[in-house]
């Protein structure tokens, strides 16, 4: 099966927030482990505390057994080893997403197969176009702060018409969890 560039763009499902990602959606749906994305999806970027919000998500992804890696494409490992820590979850730095090869090393971290692994995280050209290449589950999260890296503010600016394109499939700006299937049709 052929994916068009705009299908690798997509997400498979859109969520206002990491504790908005509903687990019960994910297990029906055969997913036993996530890679987290850590800036603008886990906390804010630059931020070393974990918001509650995001921990209890964290925990409550755990005790149902699922296994949980942040796949970041920091450059600051310290920070990153600092947050998986706290999380009690390991980490892979310098994954260089959209790129597979780190992606494939955290899905093995995992123990799992892309298939069953979803990816969540805020940037469209990053966690979602790397995931959606490895036909991974892919959920694009709202940037949890406007405060950015210089990089990612001018990726957002690509991002604005691939998001106003899914917004006009009803995709993004939707409170609950919806079909990229569906919308796609
Ligand atoms: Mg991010």
């Amino acid at each position: 099966m052929r994916l068009r560039l705009l299908d690798l763009l997509c997400p498979r499902l859109y969520a206002e927030s990491l504790a908005g990602v509903d687990l019960d959606a994910l297990a029906e749906r055969g997913i036993e482990a996530i890679l987290l994305d850590l800036d603008n999806t886990i906390l804010p970027w630059r931020d070393s505390e974990v918001p509650e919000e995001s921990a209890k998500w964290v925990r409550e992804a755990l005790d149902r057994g699922m296994r949980l890696c942040i796949a970041s494409n920091t450059r600051n490992p310290r920070r990153l080893k600092l947050v998986a820590g706290k999380l009690g979850i390991p980490c892979l730095d310098k994954i260089a997403k959209p790129r597979r090869k780190g992606l494939r090393q955290a899905i093995h971290i995992v123990g799992s197969d892309a298939s069953r692994t979803a990816v969540i995280g805020d940037q469209i050209f990053t966690d979602i176009l790397g995931g959606n290449r490895l036909r991974m589950f892919t959920i694009l999260v709202r940037p949890m702060h406007h405060r950015e890296f210089i990089g990612t503010k001018i990726s957002r600016l690509l991002e604005k018409p691939v998001i106003a394109w899914l917004k006009r499939k009803g995709l993004v700006g939707t409170k609950a969890f919806k079909e990229a299937s569906e919308i796609q049709d």
